[in-house]
């Protein structure tokens, strides 16, 4: 069964996802504190996705995401922030979520938003992926997923591996970031294109040898983005 684990210390909130994720088929996983769900974390390692609420007693929401992604590149990161924390936002995606969802949101948005990354976490990858995409100096490993820069390995989340794939398939083609979020994040998504420029950047601090002037992701402007120059 899909495991998702649901970390935020508010019991009512907290109850509403979790109602709302059952319905949903998934099988949750409920913790109160940023301890509690990194102790459950450790022992099931079959959780593919968490949603972490940032304003927690102890340690916050950011500081659990940094050490699970410390230990963890596969699985998928949700933030839970409040109302217009863009700052949060930003440094919640730095740390290493993939995505964040603002509150009040709706059970409907919430649901969308887990099974995008559930199915870039591997939970329901439709086919057998083989062989590599080459362009030099990095390959691409489609089997397992991994990533080198002139042979040394470069640890991406799931949504960096997306982001990559679809851009070494397309070189030296302008990608807008409409078809870079339904690309990588589904058509369903109801995010927003921000999420996008996030990502890329965080994706650039990881591949570029100098980030002020990236050379392999380019920015096409007013548009998207491109592989290569
Ligand atoms: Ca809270």
């Amino acid at each position: 069964m899909k495991k998702v684990l649901v970390l935020e210390d508010e019991a009512n909130i907290r109850g509403f996802i979790v109602i709302n994720l059952r319905r949903a088929g998934y099988e949750v996983i409920e913790a109160e504190s940023g301890e509690e769900a990194l102790e459950k974390l450790k022992a099931q390692r079959d959780i593919r996705v968490a949603l972490l609420d940032v304003m927690l007693p102890g340690i916050d929401g950011f500081e659990v995401c940094r050490r699970l992604r410390a230990n963890d590149a596969n699985i998928g990161i949700i933030m839970l922030t409040a109302r217009s924390q863009e700052m949060d936002k930003v440094t919640g995606l730095m740390t290493g979520a993939d995505d964040y969802v603002t509150k009040p949101f709706s059970p409907a948005e919430l649901t969308a938003r887990v099974d995008a990354l559930m199915r870039r976490s591997g939970g329901a990858e439709p086919e057998e992926k083989t062989g590599e995409l080459v362009s030099p100096p990095f390959t691409l490993n489609l089997r397992n997923r991994a990533l080198e820069k002139n042979g040394e390995r470069v640890k991406l989340t799931q949504v960096e591996y997306s982001l990559m794939k679809l851009f070494m398939e397309n070189p030296g083609k302008a990608l807008s970031r409409e078809e870079i979020l339904d690309t990588v994040w589904g058509h369903d998504y109801f995010g927003e294109l921000k999420i996008v420029d996030v990502n890329i950047r965080r994706l650039r601090l990881k591949i570029e040898d100098d980030t002020a002037n990236p050379a392999y992701i380019t920015t096409v402007w007013g548009f998207g983005y491109k592989w290569g120059e």
